[in-house]
């Protein structure tokens, strides 16, 4: 039996690496404010806004990129034949009958952590019973490892840039009779081509594979097949990243990351590409670019099945 606290335990900031730079939507982006337009909005549908400086902007918020990061993940696991949960409410590792624990995961760690001893027993059993994917993007009652914050129309020294709108008018098709409803005429709001939005994703003590992941969904977000926001079908949501930058506070070697302690993580030579500032390992754009199919290799080329 290990001691060794797992890389999922929040207790130990072991590595932390840091992906930012800007989504520029290269076809409209719509990110809705929920079905209820605010009071006094022109259009049905309005898009997401949120008020900085006094000013009401259009934005990305977190939950949303983590939604997408999320769902992408679930498939390219699946792809990879690693056995993931959904992370759909009520869907996730956490809410499963679990036969090996008698009960569900999210009741055993309750159990564990309401006894302050046996909340390392809790993090060990949540680290060999939750999926990757639950331990990277949270479960209920688990903060998982990667933070995606707000993305905000900001340039490059953090100042507000306008963000053109527009509004399409569109049909509503009743379902059920495929003919044209009622009134079914709606109006859409929606960001115009070319709005530049900074975001940034930063992770915890992940394996350098699920950094590879993280990175490959970015790299999917730059290449157009993973999109944002609604009416994707119409082709909406499609953006390219700019400026990306990379930073990494973690063990390494001569520019080569080190695996995290985990049965599948191997290392990644980087020794090209990023400086040493301090105990950093920096690469801005466009060296980042390039780290980050080096780490998609890293999840290319892991064995889980061997692990088991
Ligand atoms: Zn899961």
């Amino acid at each position: 039996m290990s001691l060794q606290i797992p890389w999922s335990s929040h207790r130990l900031l072991l590595r932390d690496v840091t992906f930012e730079g800007w989504l520029v939507n290269e076809t409209p982006l719509r990110i809705g404010a929920g079905r209820d337009s605010p009071l006094g909005s022109a259009v049905d549908l309005a898009v997401l806004r949120i008020l900085i400086s006094g000013r009401s902007v259009p934005y990305i918020p977190g939950s949303s990129l983590k939604g997408v990061f999320r769902s992408t993940a679930v498939q390219l696991a699946r792809a990879k034949r690693l056995s993931v949960c959904s992370g759909l409410s009520g869907d996730t590792c956490m809410d499963w009958d679990n036969p090996k624990l008698s009960t569900t995961l999210h009741r055993y760690i309750q159990e564990a952590l309401r006894s302050r001893e046996e909340s390392f027993e809790a993090i060990k059993v949540f680290h060999s019973e939750a999926c990757l994917l639950c331990k990277v993007f949270g479960a209920p009652s688990f903060t998982g490892h990667a933070e995606f914050s707000d993305a905000y129309p900001f340039d490059e020294h953090g100042r507000l840039v306008d963000v053109p709108v527009g509004v399409r008018t569109g049909i509503a098709i009743d379902r059920r009779t495929g003919a044209v409803r009622r009134g079914g005429l709606y109006t859409v709001e929606f960001v115009e081509p070319g709005a530049r939005f900074k975001f940034s994703i930063r992770s915890t003590n992940l394996p350098n594979y699920a950094l590879g992941l993280l990175a490959k969904i970015v790299r999917g977000l730059n290449e157009g097949w993973v999109k944002i926001g609604g009416f994707k079908t119409r082709g909406f949501g499609k953006v390219r990243v700019e400026g990306l930058s990379f930073t990494a506070y973690l063990p390494y070697s001569n520019g080569t990351m080190l695996p995290a302690v985990d049965d599948v993580d191997k290392d990644v030579d980087l020794s090209n590409l990023v400086e040493v500032v301090g105990k950093q390992l920096r690469a801005p754009s466009p060296k980042a670019l390039q780290v980050l199919q080096k780490l998609e290799e890293v999840w290319d080329n892991a064995n889980f099945t061997e692990s088991h």
